[in-house]
């Protein structure tokens, strides 16, 4: 027995016993199986592109176009949620990390069944979470993530809306079918990629999350994000950016770059239901997809 599964059923016995909190650890990060780097057919569709690009170039990491943009490098955010000028949340304020949860992130975490399962056994940990107490209490269900486990992209949102507290699954109302004609534009296929948000539980009226709230359920994103092992993630708004990369700026402000989280590019761009409101800024988010397209190797028109 390894010593990363001997400790992993130490703590899920723990848990067992009720001990249920233990010091927030750090983990390393986590080395990308080489198979990955091999795998096709996840993240883009089987298209040829406009500028004769083949799906099967893009659909293997690392291999960029020669066209592939520049990639500025940023601060690597420290861990844990550090709170955004306006969102005064400290790491005090943070809830002690779950045994269970630590446990799951010491198991071998390396094919997709892997992930799959480390996810449903989070999921499940999620479901019975109250930290938010006013959440918890109005919330017809949690709504964790949905795609694929071993996916090469990840979208983060905001927090569910009422379709999405309704069906259980993130991006399905109005911004969802938005999202999804994005998605197919910039020849990508929904179920490649995993998507989730910022808080599992939808606010009271569609409210933004409280930093509070944020900090609650940070530690189950930061899980996801370790579990799946994304090599992009796309923040969807201010509540994702500014959250995940610990940043006070507006989104307008982070777009058109490459951040890093965790080992992942990371670049932002405004949220669908921004777009609902605001038609206009959809030629920038097009911008803004067309920049993290051409880092996969394909240009779009
Ligand atoms: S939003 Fe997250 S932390 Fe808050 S109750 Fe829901 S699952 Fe728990």
């Amino acid at each position: 027995m390894n010593s990363k599964r001997a400790i992993a059923q130490l703590l899920q016995h723990l848990s067992g016993v009720g001990v249920t909190h233990v010091p927030r650890v750090e983990f390393p990060k986590p080395v990308k199986p080489a198979q990955k780097t091999e795998s096709t057919a996840r993240g883009v569709a089987a298209n040829t592109t406009a500028d004769g690009v083949s799906a099967k170039d893009v659909t293997k990491p690392g291999r960029k176009s020669s066209k592939a943009a520049a990639v500025p490098e940023m601060r690597r955010p420290t861990s844990g949620l550090r709170s955004v000028e306006e969102l005064k949340v400290t790491d005090a304020d943070r809830p002690e990390a779950l045994a269970e949860v630590q446990g799951l992130l010491l198991q071998e975490l390396t094919d997709t069944q892997q992930k799959h399962d480390a996810l449903c056994s989070l999921a499940a940990i999620v479901a019975k979470c109250r930290r938010c107490s006013e959440l918890a209490a109005t919330r017809k269900q949690t709504v964790f993530g949905v795609g694929d486990p071993n996916a090469r992209i990840m979208f983060i949102g905001e927090a569910p809306g009422a379709d999405e507290d309704a069906q259980g699954e993130p991006f399905v109302g109005e911004a969802g079918q938005l999202l999804n004609k994005i998605v197919t534009a910039c020849k990508l296929r929904r179920e490649d990629i995993y998507i989730c948000n910022v808080l599992r539980c939808r606010p009271p009226g569609n409210r933004n999350p409280l930093p509070q709230e944020a900090s609650n359920c940070r530690e189950f994103l930061d899980a996801q994000i370790r579990i799946v092992q994304p090599e992009y993630i796309i923040c969807w708004g201010a509540v994702a950016a500014q959250n995940l990369l610990n940043e006070t700026r507006a989104v307008g402000k982070l777009r058109r770059q490459f951040f890093t989280h965790n080992g992942a590019k990371v670049m932002c761009t405004y949220h669908p239901s921004y777009l609902l409101r605001n038609p206009s800024a959809k030629k920038e988010v097009w911008d803004d997809m067309k920049f993290f397209m051409l880092e996969l190797g394909v240009e779009l028109q």
